[in-house]
């Protein structure tokens, strides 16, 4: 048999450069390729390459694109494992064997990019229907071998393509939104701690669920019997409904997108669920709320990432503390803050840090009761920090 390895081009990393890689990481920046011996601009984007280090040894298969910082991320550092259908297949039975332990319902993130071995691919599951985002010119490149792979491999009703997030911007990619395959309802349903919530898939935000907040909201139940609650940044319901099926006797729920409150109300009524809702700036709603001298014994904050890009850190942080600031003055005397981020760029110990600073400006206390991270759908890659993004902590807020 041929060596498959020769037929791809080589990219040659500078000197020692590989040794990131040689750790486990995926991904080659462009300034650590020698471009005198494999000039960048001579490759298209999302072609299929192999890495080299220095001194000609293998490395890895990967895909490239010249224009982005990230300038390949490999898929095999298997010499044997060249990249095409039957790697992608392979990977999606492994990511599908650990799902299928982890749940009952085949609901749940099926491939969450890097950290199942597959960089710039992210599926999520809804029983028969799959949703689909490619965030990288390589995912791009190979969707007809993905298609098919996930088709071999789960078999579902249809696949839809929902590739119109920001971040394929930086690849040089366009956004659109189409059905790969099959057919694809307007909405699907899932059961998240014995509540059925219809979830938008076409006109949904991100692939139409939040599944990497499932383990803390099933943390909440525990804590909301008898409570007032406060959902800010609620979406289609998530936390708040599950807190009103678990006790809670008031449930308040905030968002700025109508269509998503719509929604709401539709899987409070179809739960027999009592809720209610207000459209609006959540930092606004909050200064309302204020204003009225309205009180909560539990609020949840899961606001959309602040910190997108590193340059936003401080004015993100700000942001953090603020909202924490505004929601625990809404707080009754011995009380539960659920205050969540999803930005990468800000650890777990710095969100602890505004949440505390937050406090101490009203003369308050925090106790951190639990430290809730993404479900085990969403795997953390060992050498990717990046893949390690959600926090969930719960925080008990008091006079004292
Ligand atoms: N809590 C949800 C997920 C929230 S995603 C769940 O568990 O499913 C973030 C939500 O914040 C989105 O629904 C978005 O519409 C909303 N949002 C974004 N900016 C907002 C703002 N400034 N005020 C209120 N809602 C906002």
């Amino acid at each position: 048999m041929p060596h498959p390895e020769i037929k791809l081009p080589s990219l040659k990393l500078k000197r020692r450069e590989e040794r990131r890689m040689k750790a486990g990481h995926l991904w080659v920046f462009s300034n650590e390729i020698d471009i005198r011996a494999t000039p960048l601009r001579n490759f298209t984007p999302g072609e299929l390459i192999r890495v080299d280090s220095h001194d000609g040894r293998f490395i890895g298969y990967g895909y490239v694109n010249p224009n982005s910082l990230i300038c390949a991320r490999l898929l095999s550092t298997e010499p044997k494992m060249i990249p095409d259908t039957g790697l992608l297949t392979d990977r999606i039975g492994a990511a599908l064997r650990l799902r299928q332990r982890l749940y009952d319902e085949h609901c749940y993130r099926l491939i969450f990019g890097e950290s199942d071995g597959l960089p710039g691919l992210v599926v999520d599951r809804y029983e028969d229907i799959l949703v689909v985002q490619l965030t990288t010119a390589g995912m791009e490149a190979m969707k007809l071998n993905v298609i098919e792979a996930l088709e071999k491999t789960i078999k579902p009703t249809g696949i839809l393509l929902r590739n119109d997030l920001p971040v394929r911007a930086l690849e040089g990619l366009k956004l659109y939104s189409e059905v790969a395959s099959g057919n694809v309802p307007d909405e699907a349903h899932v059961r998240e701690n014995e509540v059925m919530f219809r979830v938008p898939l076409t006109g949904g935000q991100k692939t139409g669920w939040y599944y990497d907040q499932r383990d803390n909201r099933s943390r909440l139940r525990r804590y909301v019997a008898g409570a007032r609650v406060l959902d800010l940044f609620s979406y289609v319901g998530a936390w708040g409904l599950i807190a009103a099926r678990h006790g809670a006797t008031e449930v308040h729920c905030v968002d700025s997108s109508a269509a998503a409150l719509e929604l709401l109300r539709a899987n409070a009524a179809v739960n027999h669920l009592d809720v209610s809702v207000t459209q609006g700036d959540a930092f606004d709603v909050l200064a309302a709320l204020a204003d009225s001298r309205r009180r909560f014994d539990i609020i949840v904050l899961d606001p959309p990432a602040f910190i997108p890009r590193r340059k936003d850190k401080p004015r993100g942080r700000a942001a953090y503390r603020r909202l924490n600031r505004q929601a625990m003055q809404l707080l009754a005397e011995d009380a539960l803050l659920v205050s969540c981020s999803c930005s990468h760029h800000l650890t777990e110990d710095e969100l602890i840090s505004e949440i505390n600073r937050a406090a101490r400006q009203l003369g308050r206390r925090i106790q951190i009761l639990e430290r809730g991270g993404q479900a085990a759908d969403h795997p953390v890659h060992p050498v990717i920090p990046e893949t390690r993004y959600l926090k969930s902590l719960f925080c008990r807020v008091t006079g004292f």
